[in-house]
């Protein structure tokens, strides 16, 4: 007797509307924020997932982040790197294109890679933390269930918590104002607290925002945010509240306005 050899049935793809309902689950900082920043742009990356090549400045920002998240690393197995071992793991996470690659212009990655690693250099040479204290946590995945609140799970990966202080790294080709920097972050800020909060049953020692800005002669930028108040808490609940409100109803509006410069779906938007 012969038999059929037995070949897993073909997955459904999920509908829009899974996707859309996966999406009330969880919510991270990110995705809150572009969901409140355009619609129809979080429903390019979210709902419809469309991919773009990776821009050069993603690609610099996250072998820049991957050196930091190593360095922090060998800190808290209180293996510190040496300025040689940076430099190599910066070589490596620059070749890595797992995450996509970069369509580059010619000689424009040389002068990249170079900018990307005086930043580093910069970074761990002028000593902003402490080297010789253990980090309380590196690159933590965490997350708070707020279903008593009526709200998703939020979730989010902290980079780096030092002395119960919340360090989080940016690359960013200008020169940023504290108060700016407060203003736009919050959002982030304030689900980092909530996420450490959870966690740990604490209230963090404060948030700091680490600024790696790509000048001629790079400079970092270091903005202090004392702990989230009542209201930052509130009003990101409310936030969240229209996040959720909004995917019920999903109308993906398009909201144009100084942003669409940086937006990778401009193209399609104007088709749209
Ligand atoms: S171009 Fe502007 S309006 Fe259009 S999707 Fe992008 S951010 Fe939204």
């Amino acid at each position: 007797m012969t038999t059929l050899a037995e070949s897993p049935l073909p997955q459904a793809e999920p509908s829009e509307q899974d996707i859309i309902t996966g999406l009330q689950q969880t919510v991270s900082a990110s995705r809150l924020a572009l969901f409140l920043q355009c619609r129809l742009k979080f429903w390019f990356r979210y709902v419809l997932k469309l991919t773009k090549p990776k821009t050069p400045s993603l690609h610099l920002g996250n072998t820049v982040h991957a050196v930091l998240k190593g360095w922090n690393k060998a800190r808290w197995l209180q293996n510190p790197l040496t300025l040689k071992q940076a430099h190599d793991a910066y070589t490596a996470a620059w070749a890595d294109n797992t995450e996509g690659s970069v369509n580059w212009d010619p000689g424009e990655e040389e002068e990249e890679k170079t900018t990307g690693w005086r930043l580093v250099d910069t970074y761990l040479r002028e000593h902003h933390v402490p080297a010789e204290v253990k980090p309380d946590a590196v690159e933590v995945p965490v997350e708070a269930d707020l279903r008593r609140h009526g709200l998703p799970k939020l979730i989010g990966i902290l980079d780096l918590v030092q002395q119960r202080k919340i360090i989080d790294y940016k690359t960013i080709a200008s020169t940023p104002t504290p108060e700016k920097v407060a203003h736009s972050t919050e959002i982030q800020t304030s689900s980092y607290a909530i996420l450490y909060r959870h966690n740990t049953g604490n209230t963090e020692a404060g948030i700091q925002l680490h600024h790696l800005v790509k000048l001629k002669n790079p400079r970092v930028v270091i903005t202090s945010l004392p702990p989230i108040s009542q209201q930052q808490e509130t009003r990101l609940y409310r936030q969240m509240d229209a996040y959720l409100d909004g995917l019920q109803q999903p109308h993906f509006v398009p909201s144009p306005g100084m942003h669409c410069s940086s937006c990778e779906f401009f193209n399609e938007c104007r088709r749209a």
